[in-house]
Parts: structure tokens; sequence; C-alpha cells
């Protein structure tokens, strides 16, 4: 950590592990994840454990109330030595009694005996990378596993003593009409899970799918049916009880991830691993991404930390409004301009006010939030509000 922050005391934070190895690299994924062998697999664990020791008196007096263990596929590795790795974390930071501790697994990675030893030792949130229930669909995404594989791995998360499931969904895939997803969804929904993610598929450069796409291989929805496809996909979620709290999130009421939610509402955060991101009080540094580097510098006992950065007051405001104007409950105003020069908030004012007359946004209460078309058009807000900015 950056030696000129001080710990912010009694304050509450998140903190992330990542484990950015995969058994295969999905062709549409950008995420820092990897295929790596054994070797290397065992020495990031040391080099976690290593990076955890240091940093403990650096977020003293910090309670921790989420812990997420993100990737890549952190259930390549056994149940033992991920409960190790928490229980390092219990002793090293203070996390607080009750704590969301949340483990993301994708579906051919788990069986039930593991994901009990995960439950019965303080994980209590799984995050099931299960994208579709329809096995045309997995193909496209080049995932490893089936729709059986994915139903059967949230059987198994129930059976095990999960009680807060999340299930990851990708939508406007190839062939995705509205009739279809809606099949789909209803199917997810079946299962009753406490939460839902949906994304839209997006090609990002440097991907294969992305190359596949330029060569013609394959044709994305149009604008419209996107359309169609979000609008199914509120309607069906909603009837079942999972209510939109993010643009591309749905939850049960009280089971909205409160692990993402310190990251839109702007909290601050540790994370741990190659390539994970920091935040405190405005600051943020990030370590390098590969792993092997990552693994180098720990184990010559160097730090991780690659980027560190201070957004200037006004940039941090602007960032601040992007992020919360994600969240249908929108933010309060006086927690956005916190601290902001008043020049820079007299700025946000006027750009959010002629979003607002377009029907983006709205003002109520002293919460801004997005409106529906708002959700629909958030890039189109954000870039606003870069214009405006820059
Ligand atoms: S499993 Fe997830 S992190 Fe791994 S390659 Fe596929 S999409 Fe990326």
């Amino acid at each position: 950590m950056p030696q000129d922050i001080t710990p912010s005391e009694g304050r509450s934070a998140g903190l992330y592990v990542h484990f950015p190895f995969c058994l295969r690299k999905c062709p549409y994924c950008d995420f820092n994840s990897k295929v790596a062998g054994p070797r290397e697999r065992d020495e990031y664990i040391e080099a976690l454990r290593r990076e955890v020791a240091p940093a403990g008196p650096d977020w003293d007096g910090v309670i921790f109330s989420t812990v997420y263990f993100g990737g890549g596929t952190p259930t390549l590795y056994s149940p033992r030595i991920l409960v190790d790795l928490l229980d390092l974390l219990r002793r090293t930071f203070t996390i607080a009694p009750g704590a969301e501790v949340t483990i993301e697994a994708n579906p051919k990675t788990v069986d039930i005996p593991g994901l009990r030893y995960l439950s019965l030792n303080g994980f209590n949130r799984i995050s099931l990378g299960i994208q579709s229930l329809d096995d045309d669909d997995l193909r496209f995404l080049g995932r490893i596993h089936s729709s059986a594989d994915g139903l059967a791995a949230f059987h198994s998360a129930r059976a095990a003593g999960f009680r807060n499931i999340n299930i990851d969904l990708l939508r406007g895939l190839p062939g995705h009409t509205p009739e279809k997803w809606r099949d789909l969804l209803q199917r997810t929904v079946a299962l009753i899970p406490e939460h839902v993610s949906c994304y839209a598929l997006t090609l990002e450069p440097g991907t294969r799918l992305f190359e596949l796409h330029q060569r013609g291989d394959f044709k994305m929805p149009d604008e419209q049916t996107s359309l169609e496809l979000l609008e199914v996909t509120d309607e069906v979620l909603s009837s079942a009880g999972l209510q939109r709290y993010e643009v591309s999130n749905w939850a049960q009421p009280g089971r909205e991830c409160r692990h993402n939610m310190n990251y839109w509402l702007d909290g601050d955060y540790l994370g741990l691993g190659a390539g994970a991101w920091s935040h405190r009080k405005g600051h943020r540094w990030g370590n390098v991404a590969e792993p092997p580097a990552y693994i180098a510098r720990l184990f010559s006992r160097s730090s991780p930390v690659e980027e560190a950065e201070h957004l200037p007051a006004e940039k941090k405001l602007f960032e601040r409004a992007m992020i919360g104007l994600r969240l249908v409950q929108g933010v309060r105003w006086a927690d956005l301009v916190a601290g902001a020069p008043e020049e820079a908030v007299a700025r946000l004012r006027r750009a959010l006010h002629a979003l607002a007359q377009d029907g983006l946004v709205w003002f109520n209460n002293g919460q801004v939030g997005p409106t529906p078309r708002g959700l629909v058009l958030l890039n189109q807000a954000a870039l606003r509000l870069m214009e405006e900015l820059s």
C-alpha cells in the first residue's frame, strides 16, 4: 500500500482475492485468466500467502464486511487450499462476523463433498458461472461444462448448504430470440436462485470470438432484439421475485451482492493476487497482472504493486457519479459530492440535469438515479458525463 495512506479506523471495506487460472480459456474472455500447469498454480498460492502477511498492519482498524474469491476459476484449487487461505485472511485481517464470503465456481469443478467443506468452513455465498442452460450456447461460448453440469452444480451447492447462490448468465448470443431467451430464463428461475447476474455478451478486441465475428462467421442480435432480450430478462426475473438493483444484477430482497455494492458505492477495498486492484480514500493501486511476474515479485520479497494513481477530485466525482448511476436506487447526492470542490459539483449538477431533461436520470428526495431508459442507455449517459468533464 502507498505510504501516505493512513488506516481509516472503523470503516468497513471489501476484500478480494484473485485466482487467475482456468481449465481452458473461453474464446470470449478478456479477464485476467489463463491455463497453467500445477507448479505455477502451487507457486501462486504461496505467493498469495506472502502478499497477505505484510498487508495486515496497513489495514489495521478496517473491518472487512465482505470477502470475494474470484477469477479465473478459484475452484480449480482444492477446497482445503481455499479454506486454508480464508483462515489466513481471518488471522491477518479483521473480518466481520456475518461477513458475506463469496466464492466463484465453474460448474465443472465442483462436487457436493467439496462444496460442503467450503460451506462448513466460512464460505456462505457461491457464484456459479452457468452462463446458459442451452448446450448450443455453451458450445458457442467454448465453456467446459454442459447445461446438465450447470444444473448439477446448482443442486450440489444447495445440498452442500449454500443458502445464497448467484447464477451468472450471458444474453444476446447468436440465435437468442426473445422466445428462446424467455424459456432459458424460466428454467433458470425454476431453480430459485437468490441472485442472478445477467450480462450482455460483448465481443472484446483480442478475443477469439471477436476475430470470428470480424471474419463474418456469426451474427450478433440486432439492437432491437437486444433491447427486447433485456426487457424479457427484467420481466421474467422480477416475476420470480428477483428485483433489478443494478444494470446487470437481480436479487431477492436483501440478497444483493454486498461485495459489489461496495464497489458501486465507491467504498474501500483491498485486492490480493495478480492484477488485483485496491482502493483506499481516493488512492488506487494495482498489482502486476501476469501470474509469473506476480509470483517472481513475491518470491523475491518485492512489492507486487505495478501501478498507483490518485484521481483528481473532479475526475473522481464524475467517476463516482457514473458508477452510482448503475444502481437502480441511485445514490445519495450528499454522499456523491462529499468532499468534492464546489466548481466540480456545479458542473456535475449541470450535466445530470441535462440528462434528467432527456429522461435518463431522476432526482428525488436527495437521491439521484437512472430512469429505466437511463439504465438502457447507460453508456450514452456515461459518455455525456465524460464530455462535460473534458
Ligand atoms: S471460465 Fe471464466 S475466467 Fe475462465 S476463461 Fe472462461 S470466462 Fe474467462
